[in-house]
């Protein structure tokens, strides 16, 4: 769907460019590039339908915003309907929570199961599994050997087949804990008892929240199974797995607009590390081929640092050794800075080699040495002269020269960014980034 819908989206919006006023055929044939593309990948005809009617109207009806060109405006008409056709991303609070995982056989259940523990073990919550799916065989063994391997306790009985009674000695087994998920069976199809039995174990969990795992390859099939099992306990989140192995993943969208929830989660593989926390505008962003942008925002959350990194005054060119310090401080929790570069949509474009050259130990001694530098030298490195050097060194127990080598390559940082900054990736801005796309 991504690599499709964004060529021939990029096709159709050129054909819009350099017009004075929106042009009826040209809007026609981009939502006809879009539909093709989006019913492709599984979507429902009838959300296709209803995009493609909201799109014509805006972009013919609303007027032009100032200082935007028409290519822009149906861009933007454009991505924001699409982002609406995914929601917003469902809520996820890291508070103590219960949460109950309903879905079909084979559609990654288990797995993702597991993977969230890992996803809030990860955010330091302690995180507890009761498996309830007492109609697969084998269920529990597979939970229980992947919570065992991230030391996260997982209760069940593969002898009891009542999954209440279950859940019952579950709940008190794992009341310790923080966030604990309830696996819960799964089969081919919906039947009744599957439902009343599901009815059931929300009432007597009290879940916070009630998460549908859809397979992405499922199709037109996930509306039906969504209606069903919203209307039965009230779906508030979808999880989408197997997007590693599909383009489609259409059918999940249209799961996602039939209990009016967005997605948690997405599943990209089966380790279980894999798995994402859904983004509608990283999505978006995707879909349109603009550069994973929204992954490192995660990433960079992750870390915690998010709103202590200013990228963006950053490539301004205002870059301080303060700046400096945090960044490496940032770098060494989210990896290698070549990996996080190739994440920004900057092209093809090259740096110089010495900027990765930077090893975790150097960065470690690096911090160590500004932790001697006085505020003022920090804001303003130009200050540092030779005796202030000594003094540093002396400081952070290290000589003059590793001061210098310090220095050294903070004028290459900061070279390197106003050179970024040059070549039009001075803003890390959705609207800028969507201008270059369409222009
Ligand atoms: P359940 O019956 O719903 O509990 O399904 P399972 O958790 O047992 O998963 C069914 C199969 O799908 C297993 O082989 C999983 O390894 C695989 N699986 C689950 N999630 C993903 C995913 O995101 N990507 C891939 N490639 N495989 C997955």
């Amino acid at each position: 769907m991504m690599d499709s819908l964004s060529g021939s989206l990029k096709d159709a919006l050129k054909k819009l460019a350099g017009k004075a006023v929106v042009d009826r055929a040209a809007v026609d044939e981009l939502v006809k590039n879009l539909q093709r593309a989006l019913l492709s990948a599984d979507v429902n005809v009838k959300l296709v339908m209803d995009l493609s009617k909201a799109i014509r109207t805006r972009s013919l009806d609303e007027e032009l915003p100032k200082n935007t060109n028409v290519r822009e405006h149906v861009l933007r008409i454009v991505y924001q309907e699409l982002v609406r056709l995914v929601y917003a991303s469902a809520d996820l609070k890291l508070e103590p929570q219960v949460i109950l995982m309903a879905g079909l056989q084979g559609s990654g259940k288990t797995t993702t199961t597991a993977k969230i523990a890992r996803y809030f073990q990860k955010k330091g919550m302690k995180v507890g599994v009761i498996c309830a799916d007492t109609f697969r065989p084998g269920a529990y063994d597979q939970l229980s050997t992947l919570c065992a391997k991230i030391n996260v306790p997982c209760f069940g009985n593969p002898k009891v087949t009542d999954a209440r009674q279950i859940v019952r000695e579950g709940l008190v087994a794992v009341k310790d804990q923080e966030v604990i998920i309830v696996d819960t069976q799964g089969r081919h199809a919906l039947e009744p008892d599957l439902i009343q039995e599901i009815i059931d174990l929300n009432a007597l969990t009290k879940a916070s929240h009630r998460w549908l795992v859809i397979d992405a390859a499922l199709g037109q099939q996930a509306s039906e199974q969504a209606k069903r099992f919203h209307e039965a306990i009230g779906i508030d989140g979808v999880i989408i797995t197997k997007m590693d192995g599909t383009a489609k993943g259409g059918g999940a969208l249209s799961a996602v607009a039939e209990t009016k929830s967005g997605i948690v989660f997405i599943g990209a593989g089966e380790t279980i590390e894999d798995l994402e926390r859904f983004d509608a505008n990283g999505f978006i962003s995707r879909l349109l081929g603009m550069g994973d942008l929204q992954a490192l925002v995660e990433k960079v959350q992750e870390a915690q640092m998010a709103d202590e990194v200013d990228m963006e005054a950053m490539m301004k060119g205002h870059f301080t050794l303060r700046d400096m310090y945090k960044q490496l401080e940032a770098l060494n929790k989210m990896g290698p800075l070549k990996q996080i570069m190739s994440m920004l949509p900057m092209g093809n474009m090259q740096l110089p080699e010495g900027v990765y050259d930077v090893t975790s130990t150097k960065m470690a001694r690096y911090r160590i040495l500004m932790d001697s530098m006085s505020p003022k030298e920090l804001d303003d490195p130009s200050l540092i002269n030779s005796s202030r050097m000594q003094r540093i060194a002396r400081g952070a127990g290290g000589t003059p020269e590793e001061v210098r080598e310090l220095l050294k390559y903070y004028k290459m940082m900061h070279k390197t960014l106003k050179g970024l900054r040059g070549s039009g990736g001075g803003k890390f801005n959705m609207q800028r980034l969507m201008k270059r796309f369409s222009g």
